[in-house]
């Protein structure tokens, strides 16, 4: 048995920054495990006809946390990324309409904004009723039948690709708020108002791809990374991977889902196997998608992809665009660059149960969970290089106790 203080499954962001929270703070006991030849997880590139291209789907750096950049710009100074105002839109095949909707009515044909601004006036928040707990509900509660039918009903069938009545909206903070009085607002001065979650501005390398930075990061963690090495078991209670491996701690940021999961009870493989997931392709063509957008969301469900990614508008002398795909709705084409089984996991209304359990059961024995798959939120980059400081940062504190 190789014997370590910490192991760390997965080399994603949330794993190489708690390894390197370890090294800063002089711990060298421990061993990441990753079973691509290169770290980054999620958030890798690869060059694509000429240029970087994202092979988890689009990434790009949004933080309001000074630390996070602090420490990210240690592997790639600041001052070799670029800063970008966010320019994205919904596509309705005849018109346009700058992202978030809500906040953009007035870009609108007048008929168009006087039915968009009427269901709204008529959904259930105007009207005073409690806020939904399923999410196809919460729809139409938050922006009334017109948006919900047009574009929130179809964008979302197709990104999760599950019934939409089995989410839950307890992740809502997620999305755009925009009250009503700020719908009005905007369509009586013509500009957007209310609140964007993510990426109004963001940072994206000017040489490389997103993936870069973690690179980067991997490489400086020399021999303690250990490449295409996949993770085949883990027995929590023994706190052993591949029957080989053993680790005081063991930190878990792949999907409990895709790995054996040894002598564990049925309640505990019932709330693993009962948590989702959903994947996405990533196709490219070479072609100019003909616009100055960074992004662009497609609600149409004739097409099977949801979101395009116009690459000339972040990457200096790029051509070309990719689609993103949910995994349910691709098909193997010549486009192709990568498919993701894991991409996000999905905020079902049975979740936060079944992940209180795993939690609970998994910290007991030692084994955390941490980032995007060991918690089962849809988080972003930043906030898995948080979770995974904070984590080592306590961690230690409490060995030194
Ligand atoms: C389409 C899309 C767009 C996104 N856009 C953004 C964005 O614009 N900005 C942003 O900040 N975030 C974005 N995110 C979120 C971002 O990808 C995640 O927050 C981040 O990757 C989480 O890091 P992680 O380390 O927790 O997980 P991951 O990145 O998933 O890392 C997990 C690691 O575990 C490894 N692994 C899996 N199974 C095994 C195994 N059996 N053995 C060994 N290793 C294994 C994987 O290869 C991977 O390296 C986006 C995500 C998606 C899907």
């Amino acid at each position: 048995m190789e014997k370590y203080k910490f192991l760390i499954l997965g080399a994603g962001p949330s794993g190489l920054a708690f390894a390197h929270t370890l090294l800063k703070h002089g711990e060298r006991s421990f061993l990441v495990m990753e079973k691509e030849d290169i770290a980054g997880g999620l958030c890798r590139s690869k060059m694509v006809d000429g240029s970087p291209l994202d092979i988890g789907g689009g990434h790009f750096l949004d933080t309001r946390l000074p630390h996070v950049l602090e420490f990210l710009f240690q592997f790639l100074p600041q001052d070799q990324w670029n800063i970008f105002d966010r320019k994205s839109a919904i596509d309705f095949g005849d018109y346009r309409v700058d992202y978030p909707i809500e906040s953009n009515i007035w870009q609108l044909p007048v008929e168009k904004q006087v039915e968009y601004i009427h269901a709204i006036a008529y959904a259930g928040e105007n009207l005073g009723h409690p806020a939904p707990e399923q999410f196809e509900d919460w729809i139409q509660w938050k922006l009334g039948k017109r948006i919900a039918e047009d574009y929130m009903f179809p964008y979302n069938r197709k990104i999760w690709s599950i019934p939409l009545e089995q989410l839950g909206t307890y992740w809502i903070d997620k999305l755009p708020s925009v009250s009503f009085k700020e719908v009005l607002y905007s369509c009586l001065t013509k500009e957007p108002y209310g609140k964007i979650p993510a990426h109004k501005t963001f940072y994206y390398p000017i040489k490389h791809g997103y993936g870069a930075v973690w690179e980067l990061m991997g490489k400086e963690l020399g021999e303690k990374l250990a490449l295409s090495s996949p993770v085949q078991s883990l027995d929590i209670k023994r706190k052993t991977v591949n029957n080989h491996l053993s680790g005081a701690i063991i930190i878990n940021t792949i999907p409990w889902n895709s790995i054996r999961l040894d002598d564990i009870s049925s309640d505990i493989h019932n709330a693993v196997t009962g948590l989702q997931y959903s994947g996405i392709q990533v196709d490219y063509f070479s072609a100019d998608p003909g616009n100055d957008d960074h992004w662009i969301y497609i609600p149409d469900e004739r097409l099977s992809y949801h979101r395009i990614l116009n690459r000339k508008t972040f990457i200096d002398k790029a051509k070309g665009y990719w689609t993103e795909t949910n995994l349910k709705r691709s098909s193997e084409t010549n486009a192709m660059v990568a498919v993701n089984n894991h991409a996000y996991p999905l905020n079902t209304r049975e979740k936060p149960s079944l992940m209180k359990k795993i939690a609970e059961f998994t910290k007991m024995n030692n084994v955390y969970g941490l980032g995007r798959w060991g918690t089962w939120e849809h988080i972003n980059s930043d906030i898995a290089v948080k979770q995974g400081i904070e984590l080592a940062e306590s961690l230690l504190k409490n060995m030194k106790k």
